[in-house]
C-alpha cells in the first residue's frame, strides 16, 4: 500500500509526497513534529503539518535568505539567527571567514536534536566552534542582546503558536535595537500569492522601524505556491548591492542577487498599497 503526505497549504490547495519511511513523528512541547522520508524530495522536517525543510531544495531557502545580507554587509562578524533550528541558515553563515560567532536561538530543543539525527547534511554545521546555540524564545534574545549583531536572520515558522510574535512591529523594534549601528536582517516572509496581506503588513511595520527596507524573492518548491519572499531591513547598506565576494553556492550568485530583486508586477503593486 502507498503511503502520501500531504500538506494542505489553504484550504482549498495542497502538496503531496510518496512516503518512503516515517523517521519520527511526535508532539514537542511547542509543535507536532516529524522527519519523513520522501521519494520526490528526500528527508523533510515537518512542523504542524507543514514543510519546513527538504534535502531536495532547502539549500534555495537556507542560501536565499542568508546570501543577500551577508553579500550586502561589508564585514558581518556577529550573526544571529531566529528559529532556523534545522541549521541550515547557519551552515550558510559559517561560509563567511569574517564570521566569529553566529548564534542560534531556537524555541524548540526537540527541532535541533531531530535535524542533528535526521538531516545531518543540513544541521551538521550546528556543532562549529563559533556557533553558540540557545534555546530560548527569540522575542526575549533580541530584548536583552541590543546593539551586538551585524546581521540578523528571522528564520521562523509560518505566523502561528510561537512563531505570531516574530511578525510584530514590536519584534521588528527589537531587531533594530539588537543589531550594530550599521546591522541589517532578513525575514522570511511567505508567500506572495497566499499570504498577500501578511506580507503588505510585514512590510509596512519593518518600514516603520527600518529607513531601508526591500524585499526578494526566491522559487522553492516545497514551500506553498513554489514562490517565497524575503524582507530585508537595513539601518545603511541597500540589501541590493555588495554581492561579488566568493562564496560555494548552488541556488545563490551575483546575478541571482540582483535578479530577486526585480520583482513581478502583481508584487510590487502589493508593496505599493502597503
Ligand atoms: N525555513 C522554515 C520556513 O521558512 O518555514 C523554517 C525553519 S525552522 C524549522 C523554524 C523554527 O522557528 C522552528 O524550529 C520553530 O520552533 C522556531 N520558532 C518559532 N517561534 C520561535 C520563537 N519565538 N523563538 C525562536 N524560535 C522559534
Amino acid at each position: 500500500m502507498e503511503l502520501w503526505y500531504t500538506e494542505r497549504q489553504t484550504p482549498y490547495a495542497g502538496i503531496t509526497c510518496l512516503v518512503r519511511e516515517t523517521l519520527c513523528h511526535f508532539r514537542t512541547p511547542y509543535q507536532e513534529l516529524a522527519v519523513i522520508d520522501t521519494v520526490q524530495y528526500g528527508r523533510m522536517l515537518v512542523l504542524d503539518g507543514m514543510v519546513q525543510t527538504t534535502e531536495q531544495d532547502e539549500f534555495v531557502y537556507h542560501e536565499m535568505i542568508v546570501h543577500v545580507a551577508m553579500q550586502a554587509h561589508p564585514d558581518p562578524r556577529h550573526v544571529l539567527v531566529v528559529g532556523g533550528g534545522d541549521g541550515g541558515a547557519i551552515r550558510e553563515v559559517l561560509k563567511y571567514p569574517s564570521v566569529e560567532s553566529a548564534t542560534l536561538v531556537e524555541i524548540d530543543e526537540a527541532v535541533i536534536n531531530a535535524a542533528k539525527e535526521y538531516l545531518p547534511a543540513i544541521a551538521g554545521a550546528l556543532d562549529d566552534p563559533r556557533v553558540r546555540v540557545l534555546v530560548a524564545d527569540g522575542i526575549q534574545h533580541v530584548r536583552e542582546n541590543q546593539g551586538k549583531y551585524d546581521c540578523i536572520f528571522v528564520d521562523s515558522t509560518e505566523p502561528v503558536g510561537p512563531a505570531v510574535g516574530l511578525f510584530a512591529e514590536e519584534f521588528y523594534a527589537g531587531i533594530y535595537r539588537a543589531l550594530k549601528k550599521d546591522g541589517l536582517f532578513v525575514a522570511q516572509t511567505e508567500s506572495p500569492f497566499f499570504n498577500r496581506d501578511l506580507i503588505k503588513k510585514v512590510f509596512a511595520r519593518i518600514s516603520r522601524v527600518f529607513p531601508l527596507v526591500k524585499l526578494y524573492l526566491a522559487s522553492v518548491p516545497t514551500y506553498p505556491s513554489g514562490l517565497w519572499s524575503f524582507t530585508a531591513g537595513s539601518k545603511c547598506y541597500d540589501p541590493e548591492t555588495g554581492a561579488g565576494r566568493p562564496v560555494m553556492t548552488r541556488y545563490y550568485n551575483a546575478e541571482v542577487h540582483q535578479g530577486a530583486f526585480r520583482l513581478p508586477v502583481f508584487v510590487r503593486e502589493l508593496l505599493e498599497d502597503s
